[in-house]
């Protein structure tokens, strides 16, 4: 994982419970961190999933079942598309 190079949003959307758990390493966390700078519609991502970890209750909550990630890629894709970027 650990490649030098930029994360793409998937890659960014696959690390995200990882993020919000403190989980990633000090580089990978750089590069999630440097791709936010550059992506908003990732940082929208990243709120929406810090609300839904916060009203399951902790990130040990955080499974998300296949259908709430569905929801959540959807309104991603939503905002993105809207914001043309
Ligand atoms: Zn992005």
């Amino acid at each position: 994982m650990s490649d030098g190079g930029e994360l793409t949003c998937q890659e960014l959307v696959e690390l995200v419970t990882d993020y919000l758990e403190g989980a990633l390493s000090a580089d990978d966390r750089h590069r999630f961190e440097a791709h936010l700078d550059g992506c908003g519609g990732c940082r929208a991502y990243l709120d929406q999933m810090r609300e839904t970890i916060l009203a399951a209750g902790g990130a040990a909550g955080a499974d998300l079942d296949p259908a709430m990630r569905q929801r959540l890629m959807d309104s991603f894709r939503d905002w993105r598309s809207s914001r043309d970027v």
